[in-house]
């Protein structure tokens, strides 16, 4: 893997279309142009990545200054195919860079400040570099909103986590609270019910935001207690979580309430704030793709992963959508002969 930091590596090999570091007109310091640009590091980037560098494009790939996306706050990852032991997640993402490294990709472990789409080549700067593209990915992914406590951080892989599906598993017999009211708290919650003996569902007001038929559902579950105006105001644990301490939004009164996780669930924020507007979202400010495609809005601008999927949001299904990125923009760069 490459150091944090300024340098940019251009790979050990140098497959056709290495990326050309010029001296920039424009004020920034230079310009590196390669057939593809993918922003974002995390199964979705970096497959787009390797298939992109297997195929001879050489692809720069801004990775962040924090390469390897939301599996680095995860610690076992037992769903990711060809692990059956398990795998943790920042150990799944080191394979992952050093895959799409083999095969030439160029990482530069910066953030990408601003983009410009408008035309061709596309350009992208960071840190007072400008990265130029015949073709782009964006693979920039969301990120859960957390709560903003402390304790929250703290204790986030130790009984704290904010995808029931990956972790709903490790708290077989335990009883777990989920925190939040909408449609993924709800279905969170439901899942949940599998493994918990029993699922808290905090609510902050005293309604629910999610559908009609999420909320019954939920209701009707025996293992599920629904808790409303209710906040938590403390996740308590040393080593690893123990017990909330919910605050009633009416009353002010406090309580404490035994559990061995707690799964934040009161939504997802897709990252799209580098793209200043250039391509358009849905009601919920995700990225929109043609049908059966990873094309946007955009020619030459390709789509893969959580900033977009907000409806299975899991490494494997990013993954697969990198792999139709790079073969989509692989195909788009050789038909438009650039
Ligand atoms: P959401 O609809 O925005 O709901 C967020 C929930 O979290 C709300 O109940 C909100 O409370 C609560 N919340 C926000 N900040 C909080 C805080 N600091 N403390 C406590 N609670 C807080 O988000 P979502 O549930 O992730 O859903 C996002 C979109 O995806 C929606 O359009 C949803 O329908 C869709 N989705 C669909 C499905 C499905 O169809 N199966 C599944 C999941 C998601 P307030 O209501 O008080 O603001």
């Amino acid at each position: 893997m490459t150091e944090k930091g300024f340098t940019i590596d251009f790979g050990s090999g140098e497959p056709a279309g290495t990326p050309v570091a010029t001296p920039a007109a424009n004020g920034a310091a230079t310009t590196s142009h390669s057939k593809l640009m993918i922003f974002g590091s995390g199964p979705a980037g970096l497959t787009a990545a390797i298939y992109a560098a297997r195929a001879q494009l050489a692809p720069t790939l801004l990775a962040g200054y924090e390469p390897g996306g939301q599996l680095m706050l995860t610690s076992e990852v037992e769903n990711f195919p060809g692990f059956p032991e398990g795998i943790n997640g920042p150990d799944l993402m080191a394979k992952m860079i050093a895959q799409a490294e083999r095969f030439g990709t160029v990482f530069v472990n910066q953030d990408v400040e601003r983009v410009d789409l408008s035309k061709r080549p596309f350009r992208a700067w960071s840190a007072g570099r400008e990265f130029t593209a015949d073709a782009v990915v964006i693979a920039t992914g969301a990120s859960a909103i957390w709560l903003g406590l402390e304790s929250e951080t703290r204790l986030r892989g130790r009984g704290v986590s904010s995808c029931a599906t990956c972790d709903g598993f490790f708290f077989k017999g335990e009883g777990v609270a989920v925190v939040g009211g909408g449609d993924t708290a709800l279905e969170e919650a439901l899942f949940l019910t599998r493994f918990a003996t029993k699922v808290h569902l905090l609510v902050r007001r005293d309604t629910f935001r999610g559908s009609k038929i999420m909320v019954a559902r939920a209701q009707a579950h025996e293992k599920i207690q629904i808790h409303f105006n209710r906040e938590v105001v403390e996740v308590i644990g040393e080593k690893k979580t123990e017990a909330l301490k919910l605050k009633d939004t009416a009353s002010g009164a406090t309580e404490q309430l035994a559990v061995g996780g707690l799964f934040v669930a009161i939504g997802h924020k897709p990252n799209t704030e580098l793209l200043g507007g250039a391509l358009p979202v849905d009601a919920a400010g995700y990225l929109q793709v043609k049908e059966h495609s990873s094309a946007s809005a955009i020619e030459g601008v390709f789509i893969a992963g959580d900033v977009h999927d907000h409806r299975y949001r899991q490494a494997v299904t990013a993954a697969g959508d990198g792999c139709r990125a790079a073969l989509d923009a692989e195909r788009w760069l050789a038909e438009h002969a650039v």
